[in-house]
């Protein structure tokens, strides 16, 4: 898919993350929404908003 697609379905759904540390924003898959991931990039725990 289209990563810019993939962005924007990502933020529509509420999967989109931005790392506490590096600040680069991920989409987490739906099954981790209220799950603390850790970043894809730096490896950071990002907490899920809500
Ligand atoms: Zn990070």
């Amino acid at each position: 898919m289209n990563p810019f697609i993939a962005m924007v379905i990502g933020a529509i759904l509420g999967l989109k993350r931005v790392c506490p540390k590096c600040k680069r924003v991920q989409i987490v898959s739906s099954d981790k929404r209220r799950d603390t991931v850790p970043c894809k990039f730096c490896g950071t725990d990002i907490p899920p908003k809500r």
